[in-house]
């Protein structure tokens, strides 16, 4: 617990318990934990070998990431800010009691809402419970010189109001079942299908334009539909226009060529919002591979729009580490052998494999989107044509695996695992099939297969299948190859111990484990976790007929027994011929069975178990990142002469210094 004056005195020069360079062995790694999540730190190997000219260009990329994050806050829900500044005025200025009950349940639900950008939960979305009374809640905010509408208060406090931030219910009308803030009032899903599919007729079949991915469409004074493009001058136009200044000086500093074309092309788009300028600014970037830093940047994944059209602001700065990235390359080289010896149908198969890169880097600065929670690993860009046509990079985020790893207490294995060979062989083995999975997922898995001719972008023929059956699919192809001798050949494991290790572990977490973040009686809605889930499901379903799987009941709990990995392995092959052919063939009927069957429904009595078993964990299932700080060094003169790294230790101080510093965007509504 901070007292106030704590509070306040770091809003002045932050400087806290900073360590600069790469931290020793007594580096902590984890802060704290609240609710369901633990806040992590991470270290940035690579960082001090950098040239000025690297820092500078990693700091100004940073700075133009973090100007954005207003705005994840507003797309997330039109009254995040809202209550983003209130509970910040709260955090500073309330000299009243802070201690006591009702107290600390503000400081979890405020921790909850820094910690999702918004008021609902980042991963399971739905609404965060206040532990406090509305009226409590208005007595802190009176005394703080804080006011909320009714309305806004009305959304904090009532469960029935806005309950789900991304709802993907078959059945219901997605866009107004979902409280995100991507569609104006009135706004239904069939209003924005018709709309798109109008927008959609005028594209050239070779380069479909990401129609939506930039604005929030709303209904205009005359009634029709219109779209409010995010740019400068226009909606989030004050942020953008801030994240211009420090691209443009990140332009200056480039490393190359190529890479300021790609900086300078993603300036003009901020600039007029034209999707086009958005696709050469893709091209130009996914041909930058021989920069040691990189960011990701922009309106980028569309996960958070029920219809995946919009996208969330996102921000990663990255740092190559080439130790880690060549290991890896003797997966990318072997990518078209990869896809030659796939169980899909030969006319599914990608007769040549463009321009995978995959790298290893270690994140440097995260915001929007990708912090305080992050994505491990990333392949962009999205636009399919894009990615047959040019290639697509795939990162790895190696410093964050290794503060998850180096973070891990007593870890859940002893709890889910059937007996000691499992829990041994995660142990001996777990953390490199983990890599392994996320390379081959992301290099092999995403650039495989191919759409049968005709066929349109996934997004527009799966539509909120989409997401999960690519990710199941990719998934699927790193399941098939782990178990391959080819592996072992290509010397990045040393046997297909490695691939029992992550067979065990996929299904156990795909069935069991991951359970553990969902609420009793809730369906599964988030793409990454429905596709763990009808992976697994399918695979053990048949496998349990025929001695494959084994699933046991020991005192009640549920364990699952790989008896033949070998077979296991055919049947995710199996499963991967035909994901492949749902996606090829745009089979929509098909995708949404095979989700809705397997991937969305928990049995009860199931659930139940696992979240009483999962009481004896006691590491909290979700975790983030406090950020480290780029702190530039300047001479008398004013010229920058470093960029030096702090690893800030409390999350809140870090919330309330980013409102402070990072936040552009004036209140609306
Ligand atoms: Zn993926």
């Amino acid at each position: 617990m901070k007292t106030a004056s704590a509070l306040l005195s770091l809003l002045a020069p932050l400087c806290l318990t900073a360590q600069h360079g790469t931290a020793p062995d007594s580096f902590v790694w984890q802060t704290e934990q609240f609710a369901d999540v633990r806040i992590l730190r991470y270290q940035v190997p690579g960082w001090d070998q950098l040239s000025l000219q690297q820092k500078q260009l990693a700091y100004y990329l940073n700075m133009a990431g973090l100007a954005g994050r207003d705005i994840l806050w507003d797309q997330n829900h039109r009254h995040n800010l809202q209550v983003r500044r209130a509970l910040e005025r709260i955090l500073v200025g309330y000299q009243g009691q802070r201690s006591g009950a009702d107290w600390e349940h503000f400081m979890t639900y405020a921790k909850q809402v820094f910690f999702s950008n918004g008021i609902h939960h980042h991963y399971g979305n739905d609404k965060h419970e206040p532990g406090f009374s509305r009226a409590y809640f208005e007595g802190l905010l009176k005394a703080s010189g804080a006011t909320l509408s009714g309305e806004v208060l009305t959304t904090m406090f009532d469960p029935a109001v806005d309950a789900k931030k991304v709802s993907l219910e078959a059945g219901k009308d997605l866009v107004k079942a979902s409280a995100v803030n991507f569609y104006g009032p009135g706004v239904t899903q069939a209003d924005v299908e018709a709309f798109y599919a109008e927008r959609e007729k005028q594209d050239d079949p070779a380069r479909p334009l990401s129609h939506g991915l930039n604005s929030r469409l709303v209904r205009g004074a005359d009634g029709r539909l219109q779209e409010q493009v995010y740019k400068v001058g226009g909606l989030y136009g004050a942020a953008l226009q801030e994240s211009v200044k420090w691209l443009e000086k990140a332009a200056a500093v480039a490393e190359n060529a190529q890479q300021r074309k790609a900086i300078d092309l993603l300036i003009q788009y901020y600039r007029t919002g034209d999707l086009r300028t958005w696709d050469e600014y893709n091209i130009a970037w996914v041909q930058d591979t021989a920069s040691s830093v990189d960011h990701i940047l922009g309106f980028v994944e569309v996960y958070n729009d029920p219809l995946g059209k919009r996208g969330s602001y996102e921000s990663i700065v990255e740092v190559n580490d080439p130790e880690a990235t060549r290991n890896m390359l003797a997966i990318q080289r072997s990518a078209q052998w990869f896809e030659d010896n796939s169980p899909l149908l030969p006319e599914h198969r990608k007769k040549n494999v463009v321009g995978i890169t995959y790298r290893f880097i270690n994140t440097a600065g995260e915001a929007g989107d990708a912090a305080p929670s992050t994505p491990i690993g990333v392949n962009l860009p999205n636009a399919n044509w894009i990615r047959a046509a040019h290639g697509s990079k795939s990162v790895s985020l190696g410093n964050i695996s290794e503060a998850y790893e180096k973070s891990a207490g007593s870890s859940s294995l002893e709890v889910f695992c059937h007996d000691q060979e499992e829990i041994d062989r995660a142990k001996a083995y777990g953390a490199l099939a983990g890599k392994l999975h996320t390379a081959l997922h992301e290099v092999v898995g995403h650039a495989s297969g191919q759409l049968e001719p005709g066929v349109g972008e996934t997004d527009q023929t799966l539509k909120s299948y989409a997401s999960t059956l690519e990710e199941g699919r990719a998934d699927l192809v790193a399941l098939y190859y782990l178990m391959d001798p080819k592996l072992v050949e290509l010397g990045v494991m040393p046997s297909l111990e490695v691939g029992k290790a992550e067979y065990d572990s996929y299904i156990r977490n795909g069935l069991l484990v991951q359970l553990r973040r969902i609420k009793p009686g809730k369906d599964i809605e988030e793409a990454h976790m429905r596709n763990r889930m009808w992976v697994s499901a399918w695979v053990v379903e048949k496998g349990m007929k025929d001695g494959v799987v084994a699933r046991v009941v020991r005192d009640g709990a549920i364990y699952y027994d790989i008896r033949d990995y070998e077979k296991l392995r055919s049947l995710f092959g199996d499963l991967l011929r035909e994901v492949q052919r749902i996606k090829s063939q745009g089979d929509y009927a098909a995708g949404k069975a095979l989700v809705e069957t397997y991937g969305v429904k928990v049995d009860p009595a199931v659930h139940a178990e696992v979240l009483k078993r999962a009481e004896k964990i006691r590491t909290a299932p979700y975790a983030g990142f406090i950020q480290p700080r780029m702190v530039p060094v300047t001479d008398a003169a004013g010229a920058l002469i470093d960029v030096k790294l702090e690893f800030p230790d409390d999350f809140v101080q870090q919330m309330l210094y980013y409102g402070e510093k990072h936040s552009f965007l004036p209140d609306v509504n």
